[in-house]
């Protein structure tokens, strides 16, 4: 196979395979969660001092890009919560935050972004061993049911940090709940004089933003692993589709035109997994991936997005009935070119990469 996986890693991905196909019958998140544990899936993304199996970047990359194959429902909910930003805390945080969160007792969240109009960014003035913070964060992912909120503020005299903030200290409003377009679910926060202890300060004050941005970069590789897992849905969808006769009683795809649609189709899924095989392989041997990451962000999630695109094209109408599953991806896959990092953005940030910096990978 094109990816040449271990044969380790080819048995998890039958793993995989066995376990999307027990999904389709699930009828909640928590039959799928409890499934995931029992199957071993749910841990792999947690450290092994919590009991998790801490998988490497390919074997993740096989897990995930497997499941999405097969697009089954609830599908978020498969692996645990993993300590992101909160990876490696000493003492309070560990015990107060991150052994809950790791259990399943507390729920984190993560706020960096701000509105266009805010007047300044978050930040904290700092009275003895207190932050006193002011400011807000407008998409806060999960924020509503969160118990607390990683935050990216600035700290007078000492930068951007990382802070935990709990959500029920007096000073944090949440000011609107609201769901985007691929059903996820965020929330708007305000901070007004917030009292936050010093010692919620997530590693060293003023390197806040590499640790924020390693999170995101770690998760950069994840939404390519999904988009590629998609590609190949719609892939093995319009195989189907094509396959099928029409009402000339000939297949579908003896058009030249549908013909090259989806030949080009197979061009972009074949170009996006040789990326995101090569990078997690990478990532595997503990090179930096952090523009090639960026890389395959771009690339899977802008191909993702055209190949649903041109899958409802090719199927008509039908494929536009809100609950057809051409139109539920097309939902799903469209917020993956802002978040985590808007496509534009990321370019620019590979352009400075190798202009400014010297790195990145061909
Ligand atoms: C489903 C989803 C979940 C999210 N979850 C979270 C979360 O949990 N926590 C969180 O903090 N945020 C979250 N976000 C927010 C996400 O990180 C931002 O939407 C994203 O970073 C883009 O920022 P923005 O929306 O402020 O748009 P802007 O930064 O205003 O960008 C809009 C456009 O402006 C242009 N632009 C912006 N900056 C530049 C630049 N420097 N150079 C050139 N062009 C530029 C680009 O064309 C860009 O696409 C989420 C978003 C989505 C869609």
């Amino acid at each position: 196979m094109p990816e040449s996986i271990s044969p380790d890693l080819q048995a998890l991905r039958a793993r995989c395979e066995a376990f999307a196909g027990r999904l389709r019958q699930a009828g909640s998140a928590a039959e799928v969660r409890q499934a995931a544990k029992d199957e071993g899936l749910f841990y792999m993304t947690q450290p092994r001092d919590f009991g998790g199996t801490q998988a490497s970047p390919l074997a993740l990359t096989v897990a995930r890009e497997t499941l999405s194959r097969y697009n089954p429902p609830f599908l978020e909910t498969v692996f645990g919560p993993s300590p992101g930003v909160l990876g490696g805390v000493d003492e309070p945080l560990r015990s107060s935050h991150l052994q809950p969160l790791m259990a399943g007792e507390k729920r984190g969240s993560f706020g960096f972004t701000e509105p266009d109009n805010a007047a300044q960014p978050t930040s904290a003035a700092v009275d003895n061993g207190t932050l006193i913070i002011n400011g807000q964060k407008n998409y806060v992912t999960g924020g509503a049911d969160a118990d607390f909120i990683n935050t990216l503020v600035h700290i007078e005299d000492l930068g951007p940090s990382m802070v935990v903030v709990d959500t029920n200290l007096p000073g944090v409003k949440l000011e609107q709940k609201f769901a985007s377009l691929d059903g996820s679910h965020h929330a708007a926060f305000t901070f007004t004089n917030v009292q936050v202890p010093r010692s919620h300060i997530i590693g060293e004050a003023g390197k806040g933003l590499p640790r924020a941005m390693r999170q995101i970069g770690d998760t950069r590789l994840l939404f390519a692993a999904q988009a590629s897992g998609y590609m190949l849905w719609v892939l093995d969808f319009l195989y189907n589709h094509l396959s099928a006769a029409d009402r000339s009683g000939e297949p579908r795809g003896n058009k030249d035109v549908v013909r090259w649609h989806y030949a080009e189709q197979r061009i972009q899924a074949y170009a996006a997994r040789s990326m995101l095989y090569r990078t997690a392989r990478l990532a595997d041997s503990g090179e930096n991936i952090v523009n090639e990451a960026m890389a395959c962000k771009v690339f899977a999630t802008e191909a993702v997005g055209r190949m649903v695109d041109t899958a409802i094209q090719l199927v008509g109408g039908g494929a536009l009935v809100d609950t057809h599953p051409l139109a539920a991806l097309y939902r799903k896959v469209r917020a993956w070119r802002l978040a985590e990092g808007a496509s534009d953005v990321l370019r620019l940030n590979i352009g400075r990469g190798i202009l400014e910096l010297g790195k990145g990978r061909i």
